[in-house]
């Protein structure tokens, strides 16, 4: 089990770092997907990033936290870090955080809820195409993954954190998204 402590920073993280950016750009047409990269030990956010499918569509939520990240002139090394994405990473950046050396990835929405809440079934699809496979495995040479969504369910402490998570899932499913074509679809 997590400790609620740290379930509450990347939460708050989603709330007060991912979702500002993302809201504003949404409404440039990009997509609601974000991801932040935090600090291990501190559970500080060092960067946030969003969708931005308007300039390159490839600039996935977690392609755009990796550019700024390194950017930065001085940064920290990411294993020491956490990655936080909203949404189940596509092939693509599953791939990315791999190579990037990430070992901790946390995921708000699965495939499953991003395909019937988002109407956006292209990772799913794209991991089956592909290759044959659903999507990542939890546990693999390069990084774990974790799921904020049933860690928090899994709490004896819910309710606090629950409200927080339903207010961040509202926040999400009150984003209008505007049509973008995507291959394979
Ligand atoms: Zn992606």
């Amino acid at each position: 089990m997590h400790n609620s402590e740290k379930l509450q920073k990347l939460l708050e993280v989603i709330r007060d770092e991912i979702l500002p950016l993302t809201e504003s750009e949404v409404q440039r047409g990009n997509h609601v997907f974000g991801s932040a990269i935090l600090r291990s030990d501190t559970l500080t956010s060092v960067m946030a990033g969003s969708d931005n499918r308007v300039e390159n569509p490839l600039f996935h939520g977690e392609i755009d936290a990796l550019n700024r990240f390194f950017k930065l002139p001085v940064r920290p090394q990411a294993k020491d870090l956490i990655f936080l994405s909203i949404e189940d990473p596509c092939p693509m950046c599953a791939s990315a955080i791999a190579w990037a050396g990430f070992k901790e990835l946390w995921v708000l929405f699965g495939h499953k809820d991003v395909e019937a809440d988002f109407s956006m079934p292209s990772a799913g699809v794209m991991y089956r195409e592909l290759f044959g496979v659903d999507g990542i495995r939890l546990d693999n040479l390069f990084y774990k993954k974790h799921s904020l969504r049933k860690a928090v369910a899994a709490l004896p402490e819910e309710d606090e954190l629950n409200g927080i998570l339903n207010g961040i899932i509202e926040r999400y499913y009150a984003m209008e998204v505007k049509p973008f074509e995507y291959p394979g679809a």
